[in-house]
């Protein structure tokens, strides 16, 4: 199955997607977690898009479409892939349309209270990049990764002033995808404010119907 997970920051769409990788095999690709690896590894492309994370703004389209189109000719993508956090435009949505057909693009819906709750709260793995929470997900040893023993981290772009400005993105650029997919009748909304078993368990039985139609 080929997916796109959309939602504001903070919806649950990298847990989510990292569940559903595990548990049924399938590659989960994240625009943010390539970006995030090429600001610390100091690659050229993390030279040109430090200052616009750390800001909270979008990676211009012309880029992250490049980057985006590589990673599913690889082999491991050509039966299935879940992209967490791209397409963030319309833009972008177009030209993935022109390079790859999806089966749905789930839309996980919570409201903008709990984002700041979930996102301050938020504590990522350096070395595997595993998704903590303070008080929803917390490790076993604080600090540390329950699953690589890595160091854990709070992403520099989780602070509330930098959270304002990815919210201003997400309203402006990427919420109209949700009525873009939701005319070619790919859109699967989902409820992303239980826990994310309940989250998982309904995402579960609702993409049955998007499957092989
Ligand atoms: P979150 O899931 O919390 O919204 P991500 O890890 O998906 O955050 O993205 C982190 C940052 O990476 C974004 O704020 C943005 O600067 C950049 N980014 C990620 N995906 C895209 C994309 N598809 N288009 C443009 N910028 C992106
Ligand atoms: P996104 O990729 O959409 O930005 P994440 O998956 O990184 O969101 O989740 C943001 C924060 O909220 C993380 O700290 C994560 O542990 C926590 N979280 C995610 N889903 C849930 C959920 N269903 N219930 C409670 N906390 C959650
Ligand atoms: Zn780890």
């Amino acid at each position: 199955m080929k997916l796109v997970f959309l939602g504001p920051p903070g919806a649950g769409k990298g847990t989510i997607s990292r569940m559903v990788s595990e548990r049924l095999g399938i590659p989960q690709i994240s625009t943010g977690d390539i970006f995030r690896t090429a600001v610390k590894e100091k690659t050229e492309l993390g030279l040109k898009v430090q200052a616009i994370l750390a800001a909270g703004g979008l990676v211009p389209d012309e880029l992250t479409i490049a980057i985006v189109k590589d990673r599913l000719s690889w082999p491991d993508a050509q039966r299935s892939y879940i992209l967490d956090g791209f397409p963030r435009t319309i833009a972008q949505a177009e030209a993935l349309a022109g390079f790859s057909s999806l089966d749905a693009a789930v839309d996980f819906e919570v409201k903008d209270e709990l984002i700041l709750f979930r996102l301050t709260g938020r504590r990522v793995c350096k070395v595997c990049g595993a998704i903590y929470h303070v008080v929803t997900k917390p490790p076993k040893v604080e600090g540390i990764c329950d699953l690589c023993s890595g160091e854990l981290y709070i992403r520099n772009d989780d602070k509330e002033e930098t959270v304002k400005a990815r919210l201003n993105a997400y309203h402006e650029e990427t919420e109209p995808l949700i009525g873009w997919y939701g005319n070619r009748s790919l859109l699967l909304t989902i409820d992303g404010s239980p826990d994310a078993e309940t989250v998982y368990n309904a995402f579960i039985s609702e993409i049955g119907r998007f499957l092989r139609k």
